[in-house]
């Protein structure tokens, strides 16, 4: 396979159109989780890059890109999107290699960027503002107009994904963006833009400056020429843009990570809600802001909902990326260290059942046996943190009241599942459980880029995915015309 899909180089940034280094010419060392080996070089971008690359995005908004009608920004998305599946192998490799996800999962991750392009492809001219009635002798309506200039900090997760739902409705808004990818995995950032730019997409409306966090995106946070800043990561790093965003009164998207849980009844399809229950939790090694970390289940159906969950963490098998196993490595050493900082958390909880590690994994890649726990009150760390792993903890409950209470508790509020017959109950639910988005019968509807996402409390604010993305890339405008 090779790093630099369609010539793209990774020491590289993308300002304005041109591909160039970093002014320092410094680099910062790739890793490849699976082994620990280095991958390449990228750049390291810092203050002085990110303020070309505002600038950049700045001229593009008042030259061609500014001036393109919306069908004509949806026409280049659509390009963008085909050439996206015209690459869904290299694409997946690099990625896969990057993050160090299974192969399978990469080419989801792929396949997703791909239908973002394509939603927001249609949604660019169909997004428009309002007539209001209004007194005698008034005409008065509403513009939706871009921010402008916006920042994009993105994880490295779904470094995919995320581009596409955050970039993709920015720029049908017909928004310029900076996108800040993460120092430990930004290869298919570089590739994409390098696809977008190969599809029309016009100077400076992507501009790209991989980098580290305190630099980079600390830069790009505090800018006063960005217009609107969205963020995907740890609440620590998302409270601290919020703040250097106040700075210039600049509005922020913040997608903060959860501790979601899924509530099983007495009256749930239990056969067809454990593939749900586990794979919730160990999809990309569990470094997923929705994943499902607490499993909340009635005692009737306790012990049964345990045994299923056991089998399947027992079959589960942990290896490079490129063996496309159930679970890859996690990103880095250091997250390592962190999830098994939350494992020893569990000495006083019981271990139901666990994943192995493939006897032939490299020793230098950063792997963790998923880890299913039981025992744990609902105030337990494991129970209240977020692990970003491969872990998981069963809770069981006797009444709905207090499943409700067990799961509205803690600090966040992104997604929740029920699993049960009774149609009341589900609705009952739907409006009483805190997050942003609930399930039921379900968790994850298939990715959905349809459907708005977003959290409540520590889990963020604002919402992206869907046509819902597109009021948040956007702001309004109101006309008023006294014309007698
Ligand atoms: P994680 O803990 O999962 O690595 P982070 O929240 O640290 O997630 O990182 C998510 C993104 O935020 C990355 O692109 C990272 O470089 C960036 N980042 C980290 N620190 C800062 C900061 N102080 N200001 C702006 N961006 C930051």
């Amino acid at each position: 396979m090779t790093l630099r899909p369609l010539g793209m180089d990774p020491a590289l940034c993308l300002i304005g159109g041109a591909w160039t280094p970093p002014e320092s010419r410094d680099t910062l060392e790739l890793r490849n989780p699976s082994d620990g080996s280095t991958l390449c070089a990228i750049a390291r971008g810092r203050a002085v890059d990110i303020d070309r690359a505002v600038e950049a995005a700045g001229a593009a908004i008042r030259g061609a890109w500014g001036r393109l009608p919306n069908f004509e920004r949806g026409r280049i998305l659509h390009r963008i999107g085909q050439a996206v599946l015209e690459n869904v192998e290299a694409l997946a490799e690099l990625e896969a290699l990057d993050v160090g996800k299974p192969l399978k999962q990469a080419r989801a991750d792929v396949l997703a960027l791909a239908r973002y392009m394509e939603f927001y492809a249609g949604a660019a001219d169909k997004i428009h503002g309002a007539t209001i009635p209004y007194l005698d002798g008034y005409t008065v309506y509403t513009l939706r107009e871009p921010h402008g200039v916006t920042g994009h900090i993105i994880p490295w997760n779904y470094p995919m994904q995320i581009i596409g739902r955050s970039v993709g409705a920015a720029l049908a808004m017909g928004n310029a963006c900076v996108l800040k990818p993460a120092e430990e995995a930004c290869l298919t950032a570089l590739a994409f833009a390098r696809i977008a730019q190969e599809a029309g997409l016009p100077d400076g409306a992507l501009n790209v400056v991989p980098g580290l966090g305190s630099e980079a995106g600390a830069a790009l946070a505090a800018h006063p020429g960005v217009h609107h800043i969205s963020f995907t990561g740890s609440v620590g790093v998302g409270k601290l843009i919020q703040m250097a965003a106040a700075e210039h009164v600049v509005p922020v998207t913040l997608e903060l990570g959860g501790k979601s849980p899924q509530l099983v009844f007495e009256d749930a399809d239990v056969e067809a809600a454990l593939p749900f229950l586990t794979n919730a939790g160990i999809q990309n090694a569990g470094q997923t802001c929705s994943a499902s970390s607490r499993i909340l289940v009635h005692r009737s159906r306790y012990d049964e909902v345990l045994a299923g969950m056991a089998d399947r963490y027992g079959a589960l098998r942990a290896g490079p990326a490129m063996a496309d196993l159930d679970v890859g490595p996690l990103v880095s050493d250091r997250q390592r260290e962190i999830v098994e900082g939350f494992i020893a958390k569990g000495a006083d909880l019981e271990i139901a059942a666990r994943g192995v590690v493939v006897a032939d994994a490299p020793a230098g890649g950063a792997y963790v046996s998923p880890t299913l726990f039981t025992g744990a009150a609902p105030e337990h760390s494991l129970a209240q943190e977020e692990v970003f792993g491969p872990v998981q903890v069963v809770i069981p409950f006797d009444t709905e009241e207090e499943a409700i209470s067990i799961a509205n508790g803690t600090a966040y509020g992104l997604v929740a599942s029920v699993w049960s017959a009774d149609g009341a109950r589900q609705m009952r639910l739907a409006r009483k459980l805190r997050a942003g988005q609930v399930f039921l019968n379900n968790y994850g509807a298939g990715g959905g880029v349809e459907l708005p996402f977003g959290g409540t409390g520590l889990s963020g604010h604002g919402r992206e995915k869907g046509f819902e993305a597109l009021y948040g890339f956007s702001t309004l405008k109101t006309v008023a015309a006294l014309h007698g």
